[in-house]
């Protein structure tokens, strides 16, 4: 009898401490929920507004797609808490100011190309293009890998500036001539557009450079100022109407053989942003980096094929001479730039040995697959009459 009743009342007990011990749990969740959605409130209620300056004309493909999508990519993700609004060369400020513009805070972000900095900046040229250096491929994977990306943070730190991989164009085309290179001594005379470090070796090798901006190439061309320009390649080049000013164009693109472009962020800016934004800046940057290139590979060969029959561009290899004069060139050049400057000097060590490492590797996987794909393929033709 006396068992019987011992029985609910521990039961009662139990469920009691139960109850409480649940109501406890419960009200502690509670309160941790609260102080995470507190906490998690005010940062989402914060809302950013960004300008993105860029050295490219308002609208360019190619090129000037990569910001618009980097903006869309990161207005969708951020569900509205930070908007970036994209403005073409000169809406802002002029194409060769934006990375001072970046630096400065009168924008938060940019896009354009490192080399554009060399001035201010010598080893900013590592990061866009050396000549007969890395291919996209291999660019990508020293920046992502290879401690490439850490280096760059590293030179631009100093101006508050922290860089992203902007996207790469591939192999470029080596550009545009208004009469045809038979030998390294047709170099003598020209005036080309052609910037950063392969603007030096063609002045080297008897050329003179020019830096211009994009939106100023075609009037260029078109007025005699300059006698040869190099932009990007065949997607890019038909845009500006290149075909319209220059009859030969010309392969490969030897002084930038994987063009990496850069968006740019204003430090205090990005430091000012909660860590999940932060994330969708850096990712929307990686996806919009490799967007690039499959745009540039998947249009390229169209743009070209309608270049040769839609407008009749003649179409050239380098003579292998050019070629010789202009690596010899390169290689002095690189060499000066790397013992008068520190940071040139330890970037183009890493640079060195990333690219000494991948071209061993790339020689029998990359090189040997194509090698073999020509073997058995029909070979490769172009329908411009030479
Ligand atoms: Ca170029």
């Amino acid at each position: 009898m006396k068992e019987k009743t011992v029985l609910p009342v521990v039961v009662v007990a139990l469920v009691g401490a139960l109850v409480l011990t649940l109501g406890l749990w419960a009200m502690n969740a509670s309160n941790q929920s609260v102080a995470t959605a507190v906490e998690g409130a005010d940062r989402s209620l914060e809302r950013f507004e960004w300008k993105l300056v860029t050295t490219w004309p308002k609208g360019l493909p190619g090129l000037g797609t990569a910001p618009e999508n980097f903006a869309r990519r990161v207005n969708a993700m951020s569900g509205g808490r930070l908007t970036v609004r994209v403005y073409g060369a000169g809406e802002v400020v002029p194409p060769f100011e934006v990375f001072d513009a970046v630096s400065q805070g009168v924008a938060e972000m940019g896009h354009g190309a490192a080399y554009y900095w060399k001035g201010k900046i010598p080893a900013s040229v590592f990061f866009t293009a050396v000549p007969f250096g890395m291919t996209a491929q291999e660019i990508n994977g020293w920046l992502h890998y290879g401690g490439g990306l850490e280096l760059w943070r590293e030179l631009y730190a100093p101006f508050g500036v922290r860089p992203f991989a902007g996207g790469s164009t591939g192999v470029q085309m080596a550009g545009w001539f208004n009469r045809e290179l038979k030998s390294a001594a047709d170099l003598n005379g020209l005036k080309m557009r052609i910037p950063g470090l392969a603007g030096e070796v063609f002045a080297a090798s008897g050329g003179t450079a020019v830096r211009l901006a994009g939106g100023e190439i075609y009037t260029s061309m078109q007025t005699g100022v300059i006698d040869a320009v190099e932009w990007v390649g065949p997607l890019n080049d038909r845009t500006l109407g290149l075909m319209e000013v220059a009859e030969y164009y010309y392969y490969p693109g030897w002084h930038e053989p994987g063009a990496m472009l850069e968006f740019t962020v204003n430090q205090q800016a990005f430091d000012r942003l909660p860590p999940d934004l932060q994330s969708i800046v850096e990712e929307a940057a990686r996806a919009t980096n490799g967007d690039m290139l499959d745009e540039f590979t998947a249009r390229n060969n169209q743009s070209l094929t309608s270049l040769i029959d839609d407008y009749g561009t003649k179409l050239r290899p380098l003579p292998d001479d050019v070629v010789d004069v202009l690596y010899s060139n390169a290689v002095t050049a690189l060499d000066a730039l790397r013992q008068s400057d520190p940071m040139a000097a330890k970037i183009g060590s890493s640079y060195e040995e990333f690219l000494i490492g991948v071209r061993n590797y790339h020689e029998i996987s990359e090189r040997a697959y194509l090698n073999v794909r020509d073997r058995v393929l029909p070979p490769v033709s172009f329908t411009d009459s030479q």
